[in-house]
């Protein structure tokens, strides 16, 4: 007879799979469907969610897990068999505090919340989102009550991303950040002249501009027979299982930066998912802990490797023979420089590892005032354009630019956006943390090698999937908690040498 462990295995593949399926049919929405088709989907994602949950919360869940728990009593808090437990009872904790009927209608609201703005983007028409994104803000609301919360509602939400955040943590973060990244920026902003980015801003063949970022992720170690890429509104990458894991790119005919970066950034993504151990696949163990820790993956890929000199050494020429008319009088330093061009703009995606951080205090501080009765759907948009002000110096001219840029609201994904700014802190005090055990990492870098760097991520951070809690994993990598020091002084080393500030 089959364990009560076995037995729990089992029922939990198959509540994982569902899940993947859901991921599948959503990639689709975003890269193949038909524009008329949304409504067919919503009715699709609905029955697959509501599926989902009834597992999810099922009583016959409850007692798998509490006997494998018996039976697995004197397992090793380490062990693959004492890790699943114990996720899958946190997560069928969290799951029970919500209604089956509350995710199903969560659900409806979110594709027709992405249909809408879709149009209300292209047509720079806010007004026409406020509906749909109003029912979605009235559901996380209903959510926020049903998950409880300490001090802040907003705390429900972050918690629901990144295990543990609190706003009070993120506000902590911030003013910290906020100490010595608003005179750096402001230091920079004066000489903002002294890097010429026009370089990167001319006519570039979309077929070579995706050959060219998918040859340099096949060599920092995407697995493309286990992936693919494909063009979508808003670049992301998914996964259905980690032998198949997808990343999505939109290109710019006039301008390198979107596509090249967005690619490593989601390549970095996906090569945290395609680490997990072999072992953990079709568990609820595989893929990334945290929106946080995985954001730190990208950064590393996009930013710290991506934009370094060492980086560039090696790939500038060959960037260099695949746009020859573009490059043939811009030296390497000058590319250099273009590429790491501060700049206030409206879009986060495209936004400088400088201002970054700025864009998402604008929408952290925001969604806290929405769910703390301090702000209307309605207001958003003069909200958003005082706040670009202060912070960034600039006014978005026009709602699409703005407010409407990201789909991560139509999405109800609200609570999201500060594991961007963990994200970039995390990346530095990985990478310097992975330089002392891997000294020559930068040498290696120089010469188009990845290897070490890459082993470093997979043995300490990739292969443990989400056997750890994010502050536990970071703990255990880098032994300390997360701290924003290293993410200053890289920035400050950095950009001190390429403006002198
Ligand atoms: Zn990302």
């Amino acid at each position: 007879m089959a364990s009560a462990y076995e037995k729990l295995k089992t029922k939990l593949a198959q509540l994982v799979s569902l899940e993947n399926i859901q991921a599948l049919v959503e990639w689709d929405q975003q890269t193949q469907m038909s524009e008329g088709s949304g409504a067919s989907r919503a009715r699709h994602l609905e029955a697959l969610s509501g599926l989902t949950h009834e597992i999810a919360v099922s009583d016959e869940l409850g007692k798998l897990i509490e006997a494998a728990e018996v039976e697995n009593a004197g397992a090793a808090y380490d062990s693959d068999e004492a890790s699943m437990i114990r996720v899958a009872k946190r997560n069928y904790e969290r799951a029970r505090k919500l209604p089956t009927d509350l995710v199903s209608e969560m659900s409806r609201a979110t594709s027709v919340g992405f249909e809408e703005w879709v149009k209300a983007r292209a047509n720079n028409d806010w007004k026409a989102f406020v509906p749909a994104l109003k029912k979605i803000v009235e559901l996380k609301q209903q959510e926020i009550e049903c998950r409880g919360y300490k001090d802040h509602p907003y705390d429900a939400l972050l918690d629901t991303y990144e295990l543990g955040l609190t706003a009070a943590a993120v506000e902590g973060m911030f003013s910290e950040l906020r100490k010595d990244l608003v005179p750096l920026v402001k230091a920079i902003g004066a000489k903002v002249d002294a890097v010429d980015d026009s370089c990167l801003h001319q006519p570039f063949d979309e077929t070579d501009q995706r050959a060219f970022s998918e040859l340099v992720i096949t060599r920092m170690g995407y697995d493309f027979k286990r992936g693919r890429q494909d063009r979508a509104v808003h670049p992301f990458c998914t996964s259905f299982s980690q032998d198949d894991v997808r990343i999505t790119t939109r290109f710019d005919p006039n301008w390198l930066n979107p596509a090249m970066f967005g690619t490593f950034h989601e390549a970095g993504h996906a090569m945290y998912e395609q680490g997990s151990a072999p072992a953990l696949e079709g568990t609820v163990l595989n893929g990334g802990t945290s929106l946080g820790v995985h954001e730190s993956q990208s950064r590393l890929w996009e930013n710290v490797v991506g934009r370094s000199r060492q980086f560039w050494t090696y790939w500038y020429p060959r960037l260099q023979g695949v746009f020859i008319e573009q490059f043939k009088d811009v030296s390497l330093d000058a590319f250099y420089r273009a590429v790491n061009k501060v700049h206030p703009s409206f879009i986060r995606v495209e936004a400088d590892e400088a201002t970054y951080n700025l864009h998402i205090m604008v929408r952290f501080e925001i969604e806290r005032d929405l769910f703390g009765g301090k702000l209307a759907v309605e207001d958003i948009p003069q909200i958003w354009n005082d706040k670009f002000n202060d912070y960034l110096g600039v006014v978005p001219p026009t709602d699409a630019l703005g407010c409407l840029q990201d789909i991560h609201w139509s999405a109800g994904l609200l609570g999201y956006f500060p594991t961007y700014s963990m994200g970039n802190l995390l990346s530095v005090q990985l990478y310097d943390t992975a330089l002392k055990q891997y000294p020559t990492i930068p040498d290696e870098i120089a010469v188009g090698e990845f290897g070490s760097l890459l082993r470093w991520m997979r043995e300490n951070i990739h292969q443990y999937g989400q056997k750890y809690e994010p502050q536990e994993l970071v703990k255990r990598a880098t032994g300390e908690p997360m701290q924003s020091r290293s993410y200053m002084a890289y920035l400050k080393q950095k950009y001190g040498e390429i403006y002198n500030v």
